[in-house]
């Protein structure tokens, strides 16, 4: 019988694996008590050395391995875990256990890992939280090295699915290297550097699917379907057959949609529709340009701050921020302010991320109008970057038009500021609101009458209407987007932008799902931004479609109230 298991899909592209399993141990190494004669406790101390050092040639053999574009919070990652093994706390403390107690240097070793784990639990902190699993993935490696596996990775892995616990950027990395297919992990979440590393890398993954590291043995063939987010064993050949015909056909569309490249995306009634493109990494812009993006609707940039230990420089913000400015090459990109907290933490936020609620919390524009001084930076940054090109500023989570008001005020300081010291900028650049709170969709108005711009963020507009928390598994069945109040609020916030005549972007998922195309371009949608890899297949959809048709349609499908379950409809809006 089928085994199915229910994740979260994790993909960009491709969505479909089949391959056996490798199940790789991730989970913390134990140790059993042990002593050592007197007369051998300085080879156990030699033997506890040893490991360390074999520890540390493993990680610079991986970083070594790394490719040179790769993002460099990856690297630092890796370079964390170097520094713990040369840290006394890890890399000395167990020798002196091992000589006071006559202990075995596993056992020693297993003292000081729970020791230090007491020390971080206690301290109910995102960044200390973080630095725990640092410490577990440390110690485990020289752990497995004193039990004698070396932690050797199987030798056979491509095209193999492996399977996980959990799995660090640094193992997608060497995985990667060595062919494996694609992902499954009992825990981790789509916003983890881990998925968004799996995504960027094009390996289709299943993040969060519980119990699958039990229920999945190594050798058994599975079927890993990020586009639903399932991992399917035991199947039926017929299951089989049905997944090898879709990864083929995936295969074979994709590469006809490479065609598509430099075709516009124009309706067949002669609509020109802006396809733009969501970036969270300057590396990020190689594959817009090679998926025909007109431009970058949405730079995610708090991921600039994560897995560092300082806050990044107003440099560090100017050079990445002109790469991608460059690297588009005339091609507007909109650049996003810090939207840090709820799902996405990071070690240096001020606040403790352990908040009550953090998705109703100290929040992106909230986060960034308290700690001003971080704000400024980014600010500065994005207004010097705009020198180099066809730049747009955009204001994430905005409830209150105080907020704008305070936000662009310091945005009008900084370029006041730039503009005595005579530093290039476009002080022209457009400044745009985020819309995806239901505030600021039912007060639209007001925003767009304060900003050049508005775009849409359904991930988040979704998440605060139907009050379901985006980053939680056992909601997202209620997680609709065709919900007939977000159709609501979407057509509201677009209505408002033609009143006050300003346009109106969308940038959350919903934009890049083919299946909610036709609908956004009838609602009136003119911009849409997405993943990169959605790109060409929205734009050979929209090919298809007759807008003036399609709008007719959408306005009667919605000016129906007793139209509530709306995907059939939707779906045939298509036709
Ligand atoms: C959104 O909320 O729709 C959005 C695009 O922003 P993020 O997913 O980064 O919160
Ligand atoms: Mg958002």
């Amino acid at each position: 019988m089928t085994i199915a298991i229910q994740g979260i899909g994790v993909s960009s592209g491709i969505r479909t694996a089949i391959g056996k399993v490798l199940m790789l141990s991730r989970g913390s190494i134990q140790a059993e008590p042990g002593m050592v004669p007197a007369s051998e406790v300085e080879a156990e101390v030699q033997r506890f050395f040893d490991a360390v050092q074999t520890a540390a040639k493993q990680l610079t053999e991986i970083r070594k391995e790394i490719p040179a574009d790769t993002p460099p919070d990856i690297l630092e990652f890796i370079d964390t875990h170097l520094l713990m093994l040369q840290d006394k706390a890890i890399a000395e403390a167990p020798a002196q256990t091992i000589r006071d107690e006559g202990c075995s240097a596993e056992w020693a070793l297993q003292l000081r890992r729970d020791q230090l784990l007491r020390v971080f639990e206690d301290m109910e902190d995102a960044y200390l939280r973080t630095r725990k699993d640092d410490l577990d993935h440390v110690v485990n490696r020289i752990m497995a090295i004193l039990q004698g596996e070396g932690r050797k990775e199987p030798v056979e892995i491509a095209g193999h699915i492996m399977v996980s616990e959990d799995l660090t950027p640094a193992d997608i990395i060497t995985l990667h290297h060595k062919g494996a297919s694609g992902f499954i992990t009992d825990f981790g979440s789509p916003m983890s550097h881990t998925a968004i590393l799996a995504a960027s890398l094009g390996i289709p993954a299943v993040v969060g699917a519980h119990g699958a590291s039990s229920h999945l043995h190594s050798g058994e063939l599975v079927i890993l379907d990020a586009a639903n987010g399932t991992v399917l064993a035991d199947c039926a050949s017929e299951s089989i057959r049905f997944f090898e015909q879709r990864l083929h056909r995936e295969r074979e569309r994709r590469n006809a949609l490479q065609t598509l490249r430099d075709t516009p995306a124009v309706t067949r009634d002669g609509e020109r529709i802006e396809l733009q493109a969501n970036i969270e990494l300057p590396e990020d812009v190689e594959e817009v340009r090679n998926q025909g993006g007109d431009g970058i609707g949405l730079y995610r940039t708090e991921f600039l701050y994560m897995n560092r230990d300082q806050l990044p420089t107003e440099d560090e913000h100017y050079l990445a921020y002109r790469q991608v400015i460059e690297g588009m090459d005339g091609r507007p990109v909109t650049i996003r302010t810090l939207d840090l907290g709820a799902d996405k933490q990071c070690e240096h936020q001020p606040e403790p991320a352990a908040c009550i609620n953090p998705a109703l919390g100290l929040r992106a524009i909230r986060l960034c109008l308290k700690e001003t001084d971080i704000f400024r930076v980014q600010i500065r940054a994005i207004l010097r970057a705009s020198a180099h090109g066809s730049v747009r500023l955009m204001i994430p989570m905005l409830t209150n038009l105080w907020e704008a008001r305070q936000a662009r005020e310091i945005i009008d300081m900084e370029m006041h500021s730039l503009g005595e010291q005579r530093i290039a900028m476009d002080e022209t650049l457009p400044i745009g609101a985020m819309i995806e709170t239901p505030a600021a969709a039912l007060t639209a108005d007001a925003f767009a009458q304060m900003f050049d711009f508005l775009s849409i963020g359904t991930n988040d507009l979704i998440q605060y209407t139907l009050a379901v928390d985006r980053a939680d598994d056992s909601v997202n069945h209620l997680y609709d987007p065709l919900h007939p109040a977000v159709l609501k609020l979407i057509r509201y916030i677009l209505e408002a932008g033609r009143r006050c005549r300003k346009p109106v972007a969308m940038c959350g998922e919903m934009a890049g799902d083919p299946r909610y195309t036709p609908l956004l371009l009838g609602l009136g949608l003119r911009t849409l931004s997405m993943h990169p890899a959605s790109l060409p297949e929205v734009k050979q959809l929209i090919r298809k479609l007759d807008l003036e048709q399609l709008t007719e349609r959408v306005d009667k499908l919605l000016r129906d109230p007793s139209a509530y379950d709306l995907a059939g409809p939707v779906e045939a809006l298509a036709d």
